[in-house]
């Protein structure tokens, strides 16, 4: 059975100090917790700036919070100014990197290209990529729901060794940040669909062992139906994941 895993990604929010303060609540209102939430992953992607703050803290503290960055250079090292490298992220104690987000694609006009050579280098690095993939509104009416992130998922893998770890993030484009989450059908009808993708890139272990998560709009209202879809292993929580209790909630989506 896949380990479910609730991740939270803070996007540009936060400065280190409310990072702390933030996780230090999350961590109090965890451990009351920890027999309700039993099997579950958690993990958070701050800012990068809030990296080397929230790593000492979830070290001291002995927290069973796993760290993940939002983004990571293509590139090993080198001329690169103002990026960030996944052996740097590595050595933070950084496990997971988000590839590809939507904000990444659109605002910074990353292409499936990029997306590949970053799934790639976090994999080199020994970080695990969790590769996002989504449609948008025009997508949608378009060619449907799946098409759009089938293809962007074989682009991101094209390169990549079979037997490697990676976590899939299927976010509608028009669900994230805008109050409208897909319907847990929705939801689960693409992550059927990148599963049986899943087969034929990778294999059938990868594809048996690989999590899928839903992203856009969750909260601690809907995430318990998303969790019960067959396909869907966790979620992708962005704005609701930087209030303490709110986030709590979501990680305790079985209670
Ligand atoms: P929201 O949960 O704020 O819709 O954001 C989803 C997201 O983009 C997470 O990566």
């Amino acid at each position: 059975a896949r380990t479910p895993l609730i991740a939270g990604n803070w996007k540009m929010n936060l400065d280190h100090l409310q990072a702390i303060a933030l996780v230090q609540k999350l961590s109090w209102s965890l451990k009351d917790a920890r027999h309700d939430y039993g099997d579950t992953e958690v993990a958070v992607f701050p800012p990068f700036t809030d990296l080397r703050s929230v790593q000492t803290l979830l070290t001291a503290d002995k927290l069973s919070l796993v760290l993940g960055a939002q983004d990571l250079s293509p590139h090993e090292s080198g001329a690169y100014t103002g990026d960030i490298s996944g052996a740097m992220l590595e050595k933070l104690g950084v496990h997971y990197a988000l590839v590809g987000h939507s904000e990444r694609r659109h605002g910074h006009g990353e292409s499936d290209e990029v997306v590949g050579a970053k799934t790639l280098a976090a994999h080199r690095a020994g970080l695990v990529p969790m590769i996002c993939v989504g449609e948008t509104a025009a997508d949608l009416a378009e060619h449907g729901a799946a098409a759009v992130p089938l293809a962007q998922l074989a682009a991101a893998v094209a390169q990549l060794p079979r037997d490697a770890e990676i976590v899939v993030a299927y976010e509608p484009v028009w669900a994230i940040g805008s109050g409208q989450a897909a319907t847990p059908e929705q939801a689960e009808e693409v992550a059927r669909a990148i599963r049986e993708a899943l087969r034929d890139l990778r294999g059938d272990d990868s594809a048996a062992a690989t999590r899928i998560l839903y992203g856009g709009s969750v909260t601690s209202q809907n995430i318990a139906a998303f969790l019960k879809q067959p396909n869907v292993d966790g979620a992708l929580v962005g704005g609701a994941s930087l209030k303490a209790d709110e986030f709590s909630r979501i990680v305790q989506f079985r209670k």
